[in-house]
């Protein structure tokens, strides 16, 4: 294979791109609290002649690539935050912040993403268009920086065509690509329902209206419904993970308050199985003589690559991993990404990034105490993404 241009140079600066990261993963700062992370990324890019805006979304910084041939606008986006947990790795880099811990790899992404722009602003010459840096506040915790960063404007001025994201995945094996046309992650919604009677003595079950019945009926009920009215194929999660109700042995509370996730593979499905259940609490409680009260709080909306991009994209990480290492995932993926805000106003393709590597302790699952994963796949994913912007903006 030709070794890839944007991989040589990325190589070469690795010790520099390991060195960032690193400072990024023993200073790691809450969502909407990465004052520190988005001045080292704003400095940077400056260095770099971008033109840059800082204080989006309260800590996010957006860089823009002017190149003098006109063209389209492509987008890369990279979020900034760590965890509220505490590190459990002995290593020289480990988190010096108490209870804060860079636990999803996004000091991987954000770091990758300095590197990227590094790569194309000395390549410029060679590309025509503009190029659009994103690093996003909050990821990982709702309600998160996605949203306010478009409210903010940065699809805009200049008008983004194509956005391209990257989340680095420990269930992948290391220095692998994985992508998905069509929807790629789930969609998932929180619930609280409060299942309303009327309480009362036990041994006057004439006179009471039972919410610890309406509650397990509702319980066994609702997972035959959710998985009955769901395609045979199709990804459903549905669960509960909180059931509070009732203080005594003699005594029927006066309601029960139960909570959980639905999860399905896109938004349509979603709003169907919100429908279903909200259908059956009504059922259930009016059947009972009760009433209730339903707090929905709807997480992230599924990923929908584009199929075009995600093509192009898996054309231009061949160039650079080699095809062998270039691969498609077929069902959904489990976990979500707000990245999914910005890819329902443009077109986007998002990837994952392999970091799994038994041999070296890189097998622990994101949000993990011990979770972490070699720097050297870093200079790998810049040049990735480079060569993506650089054939969508050539095409
Ligand atoms: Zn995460
Ligand atoms: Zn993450």
């Amino acid at each position: 294979m030709e070794k890839n241009m944007y991989l040589e140079e990325a190589q070469k600066n690795r010790e520099r791109i390991r060195e960032i990261r690193r400072d990024f993963h023993k200073h790691p700062e809450i969502g909407f609290r990465e004052t520190r992370t988005a001045a080292k990324v704003a400095e940077y890019l400056e260095q770099l002649g971008l033109e840059v805006q800082t204080g989006i979304a309260k800590t996010g910084v957006v860089g823009i690539l002017h190149i003098s041939k006109e063209g389209k606008t492509a987008a890369l986006r990279a979020d900034m935050d760590a965890l509220p947990m505490q590190e459990e790795n002995d290593t020289a880099y480990a988190s010096i912040n108490p209870g804060v811990m860079h636990s999803c790899g996004h000091d991987g992404h954000t770091a990758m993403l300095m590197e990227t722009a590094r790569l194309l602003a000395n390549n410029k010459d060679h590309l025509k268009g503009k190029v659009k840096f994103i690093f996003q506040p909050c990821e990982d915790i709702i309600p998160s920086g996605a949203k306010p960063m478009i409210d903010a404007g940065v699809l805009e001025d200049p008008k983004v065509d194509g956005i391209f994201t990257v989340h680095l995945m420990s269930v992948f094996p290391e220095g692998t690509f994985w992508v998905k046309p069509g929807n790629s992650s789930i969609s998932g919604t929180d619930f609280k329902v409060v299942l309303k009677g009327k309480g009362g003595h036990v041994g006057s079950p004439h006179e009471v209206v039972d919410p610890i019945m309406m509650a397990g009926m509702l319980i066994t009920g609702s997972q035959t419904l959710m998985l009955k009215t769901t395609a045979p194929g199709k990804t459903m999660v549905f669960a509960f993970g909180t059931v509070h109700g009732g203080t005594a042995t003699n005594i029927v509370p006066a309601d029960v308050t139960l909570s959980g996730s639905i999860r399905t593979e896109t938004p349509e499905s979603l709003e169907t199985a919100i429908a279903d259940f909200e259908r059956m609490v009504k059922g259930i409680t009016m059947t009972a003589g009760g009433t209730y009260d339903l707090e929905i709080t709807l997480s992230n909306p599924s990923i929908y690559n584009d199929p075009d991009l995600v093509r192009l994209l898996k054309g231009a990480a061949g160039k650079v991993l080699g095809q062998e290492k270039v691969h498609e995932f077929t069902s959904v993926f489990p976990g979500g990404d707000d990245a999914a805000l910005f890819q329902q106003k443009v077109h986007g393709a998002y990837w994952y990034f392999g970091t799994g590597n038994k041999e070296k302790g890189f097998d622990k699952p994101h949000h993990n105490p011990f979770y972490d994963f070699d720097d050297d796949i870093l200079p790998l994913g810049a040049a990735v993404q480079a060569q993506g912007v650089t054939d969508f903006l050539l095409s």
